[in-house]
């Protein structure tokens, strides 16, 4: 089907892979000189891996790269070959953590060490992304351990926003948020925008299973809490794990819809391998992309299915748009198209409407894209500007099917400011109407492609100036 690299679950060396079909089935298989043969699921289902495929968009990266050569992905970086900007960077703020969950290796108590960069680092770390070029990184989340085990949390809240970075996020566990209603004020007041709450599901056993204790009451205070402090962009990332909460994608996303002022996403993330795992345990366990489509499908009774969810990079029309709009260029969504998935819904009187039932996305998208790359496109020109904006808006109605939009929001006009505005306030008022379903499957050791590391766009920051693809970070 297609040559790739990969690394070797045991020794780490770069090896060359392929991807083969069997059985309606991607698989990824590698072989290495000293460890042998591995193979692994890749995507559960060959058809939707092609109909992703068709979305491979390679960005251009970065014109001011940390590192100039050297072997993907040990000369992170970011370095001259990679083919994303950052479009979220992560700063870890610490390892402390108030849970001891078992699933993880990464906080204080087990790692045995702790890890907390200074103020001064944090800043130099912002300073970093903000220079990216030619597109500063637009988006920062705090992460840990939990980043409110740090009493400065607020202040490092508010320097990412004096640093100017359209969106400020922080993922946590929520203990803190649901203790303390007097933080999610202070969060807020800071600019704090989207809180990236661990979310296992809507009853007590994903919990005691992740987490050793019931941790559900504790995340609907912490909700209260927030949308109490004015602390409306919640997004809900359960790690989706066979056993665990896989019969609860369905009443997640119900749970989501129900407290949609409050709730606007959810971010599914198929649970990835650390550690030795043999051939026969991860062919059972394995829960890829394809897999979250089929639970989302049963589970809602058919409200949402495959075909209303697009990759990521399935956007980058958009960017082209509104960077011809602009005069400078926009941040571009160009990672592999097998990473992540997403589709926007709406709701109306109970009713869940993916947005792709009463608009023709592809044909949108791709007239979006057209009139992005018309002859007179012109960066900056207004002449151009004036045209491609009139053409769009005129265009507009051939792709709404009016008759099952839903009745309560003007989607015309909502997606005319969107596209004038590319990410300020329209983004925020699209996201008022609307809930994103989405998901990113991190890869192992077992189904790592290096295709997809050079093309992440989900990074972490480091405090000796380094940029690390997500997925490689904590190899590195
Ligand atoms: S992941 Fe990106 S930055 Fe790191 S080595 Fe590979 S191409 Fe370079
Ligand atoms: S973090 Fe991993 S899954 Fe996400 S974009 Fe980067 S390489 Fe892909």
């Amino acid at each position: 089907m297609k040559s790739t690299k990969s690394l070797c679950p045991e020794c780490l060396a770069v090896i060359d892979a392929f991807l083969f079909e069997e059985n309606g089935k991607v698989m990824i298989g590698k072989t290495c000189r000293r460890h042998g043969y591995f193979e692994d699921i890749y995507w559960s289902s060959a058809k939707q891996f092609k109909r992703f495929e068709r979305y491979w968009h390679d960005g251009a990266g970065v014109k001011n790269p940390n590192v100039l050569s050297g072997v993907c992905p040990f000369a992170c970086g970011l370095c001259l070959s990679h083919k994303t900007t950052t479009i979220l960077a992560n700063i870890d703020v610490t390892n402390r953590c108030n849970q001891k969950c078992p699933v993880c290796f990464a906080n204080a108590s087990s790692a045995g060490y702790l890890y907390e960069p200074s103020l001064e680092q944090i800043r130099v770390m912002m300073q970093m992304l903000r220079n990216e070029k030619p597109v500063p990184c637009p988006a920062v989340q705090f992460s840990g351990g939990e980043p409110t085990m740090r009493n400065d949390i607020v202040q490092i809240v508010r320097m990412a926003h004096e640093f100017k970075f359209i969106q400020v996020q922080m993922a946590t566990n929520g203990v803190k948020l649901a203790e303390d209603p007097e933080l999610c004020k202070k969060l807020y007041a800071s600019g704090l925008g989207t809180v990236y709450l661990q979310f296992d599901g809507v009853t007590e056993k994903p919990y005691v299973i992740n987490r050793g204790y019931n941790a559900l009451p504790l995340k609907l205070k912490a909700i209260e809490n927030c949308r109490a402090a004015g602390l409306t962009s919640i997004s809900l990332v359960p790690t989706l794990a066979k056993g665990v909460n896989d019969m609860q994608v369905g009443d997640i996303i119900r749970f989501a819809v129900n407290n949609m002022d409050t709730v606007k996403g959810v971010n599914f993330q198929p649970v990835s391998f650390t550690g030795r795992i043999n051939r026969e345990e991860r062919m059972v366990k394995r829960i890829t992309i394809p897999d979250l489509f089929d639970l989302v499908e049963e589970q809602t009774n058919g409200a949402i299915t495959a075909e209303d969810f697009y990759p990521v990079p399935f956007v980058v029309p958009i960017s082209h748009f509104t960077t011809a709009e602009e005069g400078i260029p926009d941040v571009e969504f160009t990672v592999h198209p097998h990473c992540g998935t997403g589709t926007y819904i709406y709701v109306e009187n109970g009713k869940i409407i993916p947005i792709t039932r009463f608009i023709d996305v592809e044909g949108l998208l791709e007239y979006i894209d057209e009139l992005a790359s018309s002859s007179d496109r012109g960066i900056g020109k207004s002449l151009g500007k004036i045209k491609r904006l009139g053409s769009l808006i005129s265009a507009l109605p051939k792709y709404i099917d009016l008759a099952k939009r839903p009745k309560s929001v003007d989607v015309k006009q909502l997606l005319i400011n969107v596209l004038r505005d590319g990410t300020g306030d329209a983004i925020k008022e699209f996201h008022r109407h609307t809930l994103l379903i989405g998901a990113m499957h991190f890869m192992d050791l077992y189904n790592m492609d290096i295709e997809r590391i050079e093309r992440c766009g989900v990074h972490y920051a480091t405090p000796d100036n380094r940029i690390i693809p997500f997925c490689t970070y904590s190899r590195s």
